[in-house]
């Protein structure tokens, strides 16, 4: 078998190249040109994994490269994926997240039409959530041009299953996290800055929303779902999620407690991490997706946190030590 990735040097794009390999696929990466290399997350598989070039932007490139492998299977995972740069940059975002989906349905259609594809759909989507939890079925209402641009690109993906009967998934994944996480992103910034006070080389964290809700998981719990969505008989829908919710407060405060610090000493709110438009609660109701896919997540809450916790701790006490050498 062999899959192509797009937004393989991300955090999903390495979960699912190390679950793709252990299973025996040729395993094909998509990245984008850059002066420097962004292969952080996937040094450790780098030898085993096919690199190719290419480009969200670039049809042509898509076309050669689906031409080149006739895939079985395509993961497009590659997007601009943080919501705050998305009002910064809203017409890229529009490009990368949005169109850039029809570009890649596009090429797949006119050079590999028996390929499976997947796109990575956003609970974002959801936004000014219209009901709790939400499932397939709940309509969206997206609150920043990110989830507007995930909106496009979940619908894409259906149409282009329905108009030429492509097979064509959309999994609508709610917030996952891994220690390979984003720095950027609210979890793994808290993770690391718990083990920088701790370590003693920061002072303070500032922070914004604090109540805002989301359902967070282990990364790589789903890209097991990811994967295990080209495997059913027909193309569908399905909501990934833990079907618990906690808020950015209980996040910091588990990160902070597995450190042994009180967190209220070092958490300033700073008005510069508010968002113009929040997402004030995300929860997720997987019940399609255990009952169709027999799928569930392995690793809760406070499991998810203390593993990223840990690893920021060794991985900052590594820094710390080649500094000092
Ligand atoms: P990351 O931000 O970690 O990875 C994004 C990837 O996209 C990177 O490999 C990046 O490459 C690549 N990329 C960005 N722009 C382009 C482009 N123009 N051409 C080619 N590649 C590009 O995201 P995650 O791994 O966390 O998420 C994977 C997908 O799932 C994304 O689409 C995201 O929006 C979506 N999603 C994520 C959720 C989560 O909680 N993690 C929840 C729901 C959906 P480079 O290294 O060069 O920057
Ligand atoms: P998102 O759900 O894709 O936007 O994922 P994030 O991890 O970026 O944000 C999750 C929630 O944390 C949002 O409601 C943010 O408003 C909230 N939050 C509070 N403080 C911060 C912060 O300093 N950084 C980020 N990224 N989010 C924060």
């Amino acid at each position: 078998m062999k899959a192509i990735i797009t937004g393989v040097t991300g955090q999903d794009g390495s979960y699912l190249s190390e679950l793709l390999l252990s299973k025996g696929y040729e395993v094909y990466g998509m990245v984008r040109r850059a002066s420097t290399e962004t292969f952080e997350r996937i040094n450790h598989i780098k030898d085993r994994i096919k690199l190719v070039q290419g480009d969200l932007l670039d049809t042509h490139s898509l076309m050669e490269m689906m031409h080149d492998i006739q895939p079985d299977e395509i993961y497009n995972l590659a997007a601009m994926s943080f919501v705050p740069t998305s009002w910064t940059q809203p017409i890229l975002t529009g490009e990368f997240t949005a169109i850039g989906v029809t570009r890649v349905l596009e090429a797949m259609r006119r050079t590999c039409p028996k390929a499976k594809f997947y796109q990575a759909s956003s609970s974002e989507m959801y936004g000014k959530v219209r009901e709790v939890p939400q499932t397939e079925l709940t309509p969206f209402h997206p609150r920043s041009p990110y989830g507007v641009s995930k909106v496009y690109g979940h619908y894409i993906t259906v149409n282009y299953r329905e108009s030429y009967d492509l097979f064509a998934v959309s999994g609508i994944l709610f917030n996952h996290e891994s220690p390979r996480r984003g720095m950027e992103f609210v979890t793994r910034k808290v993770t690391d800055a718990a083990a920088r006070i701790k370590l003693g080389v920061q002072s303070e964290l500032r922070m914004g929303n604090l109540d805002s809700r989301r359902d967070w998981g282990f990364a790589g719990d789903y890209v097991e779902a990811m994967w295990l969505m080209l495997q059913q008989p027909k193309a569908d829908d399905y909501v990934i999620s833990t079907g618990e919710y906690h808020t950015v407060k209980d996040l910091v405060q588990i990160a902070f407690n597995h450190v042994g610090l009180d967190w209220s000493k070092y958490v300033k709110l700073d008005p510069k991490f508010l968002r113009p438009a929040e997402v004030d609660q995300l929860l997720g109701d997987c019940s399609k997706a255990r009952k169709v896919l027999g799928w569930k997540p392995k690793v809760n809450f406070k499991q998810l946190v203390e593993m990223m916790v840990d690893s920021d701790m060794s991985r900052v006490q590594k820094e710390i030590k080649d500094q000092n050498k």
